[in-house]
């Protein structure tokens, strides 16, 4: 079901429970701000998601509620991820979804990096 963005942060989405270690992943980069993993369903030869650690529905939660050290620190573990990846010369795609009409499925954060293919039609 798509995520409601009417609604509070709910600490016992996936993602929050991943946060906690209550459910096991591949942990690919972790740092104070942020962990990414493998996505369980991947879309691309290289799939992983990356999250922050704080309590954030979404991007346009994240910008308003989050300090700029956690924005900042957010977007260099983006950075940082692509770079373990080897990814700077073939380079990747970064999508977020944000609510029903971008059918978001899990209510924590996140950002989806694809890439290790030529990836196919871009929407924008
Ligand atoms: O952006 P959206 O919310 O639609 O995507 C959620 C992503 O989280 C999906 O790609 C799904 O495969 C992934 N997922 C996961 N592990 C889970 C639950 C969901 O990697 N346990």
């Amino acid at each position: 079901m798509a995520v409601d963005l009417t609604r509070p942060y709910d600490a016992n989405n996936v993602f929050a429970k991943i946060l906690r270690r209550e459910i096991p992943v591949e942990i690919l980069y972790e740092d104070d701000f942020a962990l990414a993993f493998p996505d369980i369903t991947p879309q691309a030869a290289i799939h992983v998601l990356i999250i922050p650690k704080g309590a954030y529905v979404s991007a346009s939660d994240f910008g308003a509620s989050a300090s700029d050290l956690e924005i900042a620190g957010y977007a260099r573990a983006i950075s940082n991820v692509a770079t373990q990846l080897g990814l700077q010369e073939a380079g990747y795609r970064l999508i977020s979804n944000a609510g029903p009409d971008a059918g978001q499925e899990v209510p924590h954060y996140h950002v989806h990096l694809l890439a290790g293919e030529k990836l196919s039609a871009k929407l924008i």
